[in-house]
């Protein structure tokens, strides 16, 4: 079965409310024509910050648009000061949540075991996760990508079984391409994907490689999406600055090519 494309959007720290009621609108109103697959239309999901996401859930209700959150608790509930619980996403209208984004990972200290922990939550309580994995430019210039990558994949996703991992999606984000304008080339991005996919038939089987979607994130813009997605293992894009834009955001989701 195809893969259907999925372009979501990581607002990060940006969006409050009244921003997020004006983005989501736009949004909706240029859905109507999104491009289809294989007869199915291409996924789209959208990551407002916590104090957005009762408003975007409002201002998407009854379509296609998928909300989710950028960061849960590993913990349902309890005494944790600050923090949001998978089940109280559920309740705001998410059906997914973004895990192990290398921001989370550089400034919150998030390992791949914490990463681990947070999977878990989301996929019992029935979120659909996006698990980021990326390395460093210095990471990669000692030949390390796979290394780190296959270390994310497998610390990461520890414990899943094959029905379980076919409700993930994985985002490959190369931490040197996040925010600064540098994409990975076509060439690199479909390596480490390619990687990604065998690693996925190593581990778990062949049937879950072909199911699981994986997105590239990094500097993805309307003018290079084209190329990425024409990758027959890039299965869409996590898009994080252009995803503030509904011009620029739609034109990432056209991008994706029937
Ligand atoms: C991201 O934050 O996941 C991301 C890919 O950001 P940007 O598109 O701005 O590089």
């Amino acid at each position: 079965m195809a893969r259907v494309p999925f372009i979501a959007g990581n607002w990060k720290m940006n969006g409050d409310p009244t921003q997020a009621k004006i983005l989501c609108a736009a949004l909706v109103a240029r859905s109507k024509d999104w491009p289809s697959v294989s007869g199915e239309k291409v996924a789209v999901a959208l990551f407002p910050p916590f104090v957005s996401l009762a408003t975007a859930a409002e201002t998407l209700k009854g379509t296609d648009i998928i909300l989710g959150a950028q960061n849960m608790h590993e913990a349902q509930s309890g005494a944790f000061t600050g923090e949001v619980s998978a089940p109280m996403l559920l309740t705001a209208g998410c059906r997914m949540v973004i895990l192990g984004h290398s921001e989370r990972r550089q400034y919150f200290g998030e390992t791949d075991a914490a990463v681990n922990r947070k999977v878990l939550t989301a996929l019992e309580v029935g979120l659909h996760p996006i698990v980021c994995v990326g390395e460093t430019l210095e990471e990669r210039e000692a030949d390390r990508t796979e290394e780190i990558v296959g270390r994310q994949l497998a610390g990461g996703l520890k414990g899943l079984s094959e029905d379980l991992m076919q409700t993930v999606t994985i985002a490959y984000e190369p931490v040197w391409a996040i925010g600064t304008g540098k994409v990975a080339t076509i060439q690199q991005a479909g390596e480490v994907h390619r990687f990604i996919r065998q690693w996925m038939a190593d581990t778990l089987s062949r049937d879950v490689a072909e199911a699981v979607r994986i997105q590239y994130g990094g500097s993805v813009k309307p003018d290079n999406a084209e190329g990425l997605l024409a990758d027959p293992d890039i299965d869409g894009a996590l898009v994080g600055g252009a995803s503030l834009d509904a011009d620029q955001f739609d034109g990432i989701i056209r991008a994706v090519k029937p």
